[in-house]
C-alpha cells in the first residue's frame, strides 16, 4: 500500500507524475478562453510544478451555461436516487483506487506531509464522498400535518447551479465538503479550487466523470479569487455559493450575493480556537501532545488550530514544558519524506504574513518559548519553525488575529469564569477544547463556549455523522453529516386540496 513507499520511491512518483493544469467544463479539459496560464508551484523547494489554465468571467459563463443545461435537461438533477447513489459511490471508490497520485499531487501542491495526504485527506475525502452517496436513498420528504381535507408536502428540491470556492489548506477534502452533499442533492456544481492548491480538484473531476457524472454536472474552474472567484460569486445564474476560506473574502461573497441574485450564501471562514486546559485535566502528557498537535500539525494552516492555548495559572509553567517539548519533536522536513510531521507553508505570501505575526509578537511583548524563525532555507522551500509565545494577552495581536500558521499563544486564566470569558472574547466562533476531570465542568463550559464544534479531552476529533462549522464570524451552515445537504435544497410545499 502507498504509506509503505519509502522517500526515494516517493520523489521517483512524484517525478514521474503527469500533471493536468487545464479547466473542466461539460465534460472536457480545456484552457481558459483568454489562454493564459499561471505558474502552480511546489512550496518545499519553489519549483513550477505545472502551468495551470487562468479561468475568468469568460470561463465562468461557459461553465454557469452548461451547469445550467445539465440541471434542466434532468440527466443527474431528475435521475432516481438510488442511481445517483450508485454513481458518487463509484466516484468514491475511483478517488479511493487513486489515493496515491492524488496525495502526491496535494503534497507537492500544498507542501502536505505525504504521511498526512495518504492517511487523512485523501481517505477522508472518500468517506465524504461515500457517506453522501449512501444518504441518497435514505432521505423521506414530510407530509404536514394538516387539518383532514388538504395534503401538505414538504419536499427538497436541488437549489440548483451551485458554485463551491475552497481554500487551500486541505484542497480535497473542503472541496469534497462541498461537491459531495451538493451532488447528492441533485444540483450541478462548480468547483473554484485555490489558486494556490488546484491539482487535486482538476484530477478529480476526470474521476466523477468516468464514475458516471454526467457531463456538465461537475465543473472545475482553476483561477484566482477576485477574477473567476468573483464573477461565480455575482453571477446571477447561479443559485448558491458555498465558501470556505477567509472571513475577509467571506464577508465580500455575501456582498456579491446581495448585489446579484440573492443567491444562498454559505460561509465557513477562520477561526482562533481555545484550547482551555483546567488544573484538573485527568492527562496531561495527553493534553499536552494535543495541543503541539493541534497547533502544528498541517503546519499550523487549519482554521480550527488550537491556536490559544488557554491554561490555569497554577499549571501553566509545568504544563508549558510539556507543549513544548512535544512541539521541538514536530520540526519541518520534506513533505515527500514519510518521517515528516510538518510540511512546507503553502508558499512565499503565507510564509511573509506568518512570520509577520511572529514579528508582532516579539514586539508586542510576548514572550517567545520555542522557535519563530525561517528554516530550511537551503531547500527554497518556505519553512516555519514551530512557534510558541508565553506570556500572552487576549488582546494582543497575535491572540486576535488568525495567523493560519504554526504560532502558538499561551494565556494564563485563574478560574473558569476568566477562561470562559477569555475563550469567548474573539470575533471566531468555529471550535474550542476544554481538557478537565470533572464531569460537570466539561459540560458545563462546553455549554457556554460560543463555537460550532467543542471537543472535551480531546482535540479536533470528529467525523462525517457531526456536523462542522462556525458561530460569529467564523461562518454561518455547516458542513458533513446529513445537516450539509440542507445547504443544497430548496423546501417546497405542496398544499393540495382534498375536500372538492
Ligand atoms: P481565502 O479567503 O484567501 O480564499 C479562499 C477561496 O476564495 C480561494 O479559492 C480564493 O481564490 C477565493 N477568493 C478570494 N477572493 C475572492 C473573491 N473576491 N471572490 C470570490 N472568491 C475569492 O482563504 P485561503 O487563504 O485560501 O484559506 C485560508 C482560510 O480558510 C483561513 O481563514 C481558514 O480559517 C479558512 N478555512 C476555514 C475552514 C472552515 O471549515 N471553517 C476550513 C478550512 C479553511
Amino acid at each position: 500500500m502507498s504509506s509503505k513507499h519509502t522517500y526515494a520511491e516517493w520523489r521517483a512518483r512524484a517525478a514521474a507524475l503527469s500533471i493536468e493544469g487545464r479547466a473542466f467544463i461539460d465534460g472536457g479539459y480545456v484552457d481558459a478562453v483568454s489562454g493564459k496560464t499561471f505558474d502552480c508551484i511546489n512550496p518545499a523547494n519553489g519549483a513550477v510544478l505545472a502551468r495551470i489554465a487562468e479561468c475568468d468571467a469568460e470561463d465562468a459563463e461557459y461553465a454557469v451555461a452548461a451547469a445550467r443545461h445539465a440541471f434542466e435537461a434532468g440527466v443527474w438533477s431528475r435521475m432516481a436516487p438510488r442511481e445517483r447513489k450508485t454513481v458518487l459511490i463509484r466516484f468514491a471508490q475511483l478517488i479511493e483506487d487513486h489515493t496515491e497520485e492524488l496525495s502526491l499531487l496535494e503534497s507537492l501542491d500544498a507542501g502536505k506531509p505525504i504521511g498526512d495526504t495518504t492517511r487523512i485527506d485523501i481517505p477522508a475525502a472518500v468517506r465524504c464522498v461515500r457517506f453522501n452517496g449512501e444518504a441518497v436513498d435514505k432521505l423521506y420528504d414530510e407530509v404536514a400535518p394538516t387539518p383532514d381535507d388538504a395534503l401538505g408536502l414538504v419536499t427538497r428540491e436541488p437549489v440548483g447551479v451551485v458554485a463551491a470556492i475552497v481554500p487551500w489548506n486541505f484542497p480535497i477534502l473542503m472541496a469534497s465538503w462541498k461537491f459531495a452533499p451538493a451532488l447528492a442533492a441533485g444540483n450541478s456544481v462548480i468547483l473554484k479550487p485555490s489558486e494556490k492548491a488546484p491539482l487535486t480538484a482538476i484530477r478529480i473531476a476526470r474521476l466523477a466523470q468516468q464514475a458516471g457524472i454526467p457531463n456538465g454536472v461537475f465543473n472545475v474552474l482553476p483561477g484566482f479569487g477576485g477574477t473567476v472567484g468573483k464573477a461565480l460569486a455575482l453571477h446571477m445564474d447561479v443559485d448558491c455559493v458555498a465558501f470556505t476560506g477567509s472571513t475577509a473574502v467571506g464577508k465580500q461573497i455575501m456582498q456579491y450575493a446581495g448585489q446579484s441574485n440573492l443567491k444562498r450564501a454559505w460561509m465557513e471562514c477562520g477561526g482562533k480556537t481555545p484550547n482551555i486546559v483546567f488544573a484538573d485535566c485527568p492527562d496531561l502528557d495527553a493534553a499536552a501532545r494535543a495541543a503541539a498537535f493541534g497547533i502544528f500539525y498541517n503546519q499550523g494552516e487549519m482554521c480550527t488550530a488550537g491556536s490559544r492555548l488557554l491554561v490555569a495559572a497554577s499549571i501553566k509553567d509545568a504544563f508549558l514544558e510539556k507543549v513544548i517539548a512535544a512541539g521541538e519533536a514536530m520540526q519541518p522536513g520534506d513533505p515527500l519524506d514519510p518521517a515528516t510531521r510538518m510540511g512546507a507553508i503553502v508558499d512565499d505570501i503565507q510564509l511573509d504574513r506568518v512570520m509577520g505575526y511572529i514579528e508582532a509578537g516579539r514586539a508586542g511583548g510576548a514572550t517567545l518559548r520555542l522557535g519563530g524563525e525561517r528554516v530550511m532555507n537551503e531547500t527554497g522551500g518556505y519553512f516555519i519553525a514551530p512557534t510558541i509565545f508565553d506570556n500572552v494577552t487576549n488582546d494582543m495581536k497575535i491572540a486576535r488575529e488568525e495567523i493560519f500558521g504554526p504560532v502558538l499563544s499561551t494565556i494564563a486564566f485563574t478560574d473558569e469564569a476568566e477562561a470562559i470569558r477569555i475563550a469567548n472574547d474573539s470575533p471566531y466562533g468555529l471550535a474550542a477544547a476544554v481538557w478537565t476531570s470533572n464531569l460537570s465542568r466539561g459540560h458545563r463550559v462546553a455549554r457556554r463556549l460560543r463555537a460550532g464544534s467543542v471537543w472535551v479531552n480531546c482535540f479536533d476529533e470528529g467525523d462525517m455523522t457531526v456536523p462542522f462549522g462556525g458561530y460569529k464570524q467564523s461562518g454561518n451552515g455547516r458542513d458533513k453529516s446529513l445537516h450539509a445537504i440542507d445547504k443544497y435544497v430548496e423546501l417546497k410545499a405542496t398544499w393540495i386540496d382534498l375536500s372538492r
